[in-house]
């Protein structure tokens, strides 16, 4: 149930912040997927620790191999900093989250520690290889994304840790960006299937190619043999439509309110032609 009483904590800085979660409390940033819980009565922490403004979290910064995003910078801030510049695939998912409000208030820490398949930035994670930066009680660890997130609401995360940050290495060379996500609606969508992709090409043929579906299995997933399928075909939907019921079988849907397996499956393989169809557009 929502306790109207419920206390929330502001700790000064991350060790406090620790301390606090050791102790029961609840981490919360922007509040956009904790409060809806909250609400809902799915959840009942003893108490809530609020480290949305705790500068260990809101760091952004390049370094030499790569860009850190600190855990409470928000999506907002990452559309508008010219650091992500050289990630427009970031920038094209978290485009497509909720509106400018849930972009001005939630963060890349909340939406990748909630877990869930239609998370928008975490197809742009698993295309880039990110790696969840942690620390808790028994001090820093490193995980790359796809370690980190093990099904819908479930990550590894220990007691008592907190994701401080998430770290994108930097690519070779400028793949082409691809994101697209299809839902009920135009505004406010959460994905029935969404579809990233890197593609680097050469004389008109893919050279090197990674997707990202997501909605379409417990976790984001990437289809390595789609990817490897896609090497040196040229930029052209017919020579890609063989590999659309490569991509279907590579998905393990389900069926909900928003749409059933079979519809998320078809959706996915239309992405694909949509890639291509985008990819030839540009050149
Ligand atoms: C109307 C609406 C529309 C939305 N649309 C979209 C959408 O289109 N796409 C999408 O992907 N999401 C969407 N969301 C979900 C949500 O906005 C995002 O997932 C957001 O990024 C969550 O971030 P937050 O800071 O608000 O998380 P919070 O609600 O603060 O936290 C979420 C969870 O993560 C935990 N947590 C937060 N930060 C940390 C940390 N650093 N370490 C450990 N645990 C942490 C909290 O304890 C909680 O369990 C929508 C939500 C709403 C309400």
């Amino acid at each position: 149930m929502w306790k109207s009483s419920l206390r929330i904590v502001k700790p000064r800085d991350l060790a406090e912040a620790l301390e606090l979660i050791s102790a029961g409390g609840k981490p919360v940033a922007g509040g956009t997927d904790l409060f809806v819980r909250l609400r809902k009565g799915v959840e009942s922490p003893q108490f809530l620790v609020y480290i949305g403004e705790l500068s260990e979290l809101r760091v952004l910064e390049e370094k030499e191999e790569g860009l850190v995003i600190g855990a409470a910078v928000t999506h907002a801030e990452l559309l508008s900093s010219p650091l992500t510049e050289k990630f427009p695939i970031l920038r094209l998912a978290l485009r497509t989250i909720g509106s400018p409000a849930i972009q001005a208030m939630g963060t890349i820490g909340g939406n990748v520690v909630n877990a869930s398949p239609a998370g928008d930035s975490l197809v742009p994670l698993y295309l880039l290889e990110a790696k969840v930066q942690l620390c808790g009680p028994e001090g820093e660890r490193e995980l790359p994304i796809s370690d980190f997130i093990l099904g819908p609401g479930k990550t590894a995360l220990r007691p008592g840790e907190l994701v401080r940050s998430v770290f994108l290495p930097f690519l070779d060379g400028s793949p082409y960006p691809y994101f697209r996500k299809v839902g009920r609606r135009r505004a406010l969508v959460i994905a029935v299937a969404s579809l990233g992709a890197l593609i680097w090409t050469e004389g008109g043929r893919v050279k090197k190619a990674r997707l990202a579906l997501g909605s379409v299995a417990p976790t984001v997933i990437r289809p390595k043999e789609v990817e490897e399928a896609l090497v040196g075909r040229p930029i052209d939907p017919e020579a890609w439509r063989d590999l659309v019921p490569l991509l279907s079988s590579a998905t393990k849907p389900i069926s909900d309110l928003r749409a059933s397996a079979d519809y998320r499956r078809k959706v996915a393989g239309s992405l694909l032609l949509d890639l291509a169809q985008s990819l030839q557009n540009r050149r």
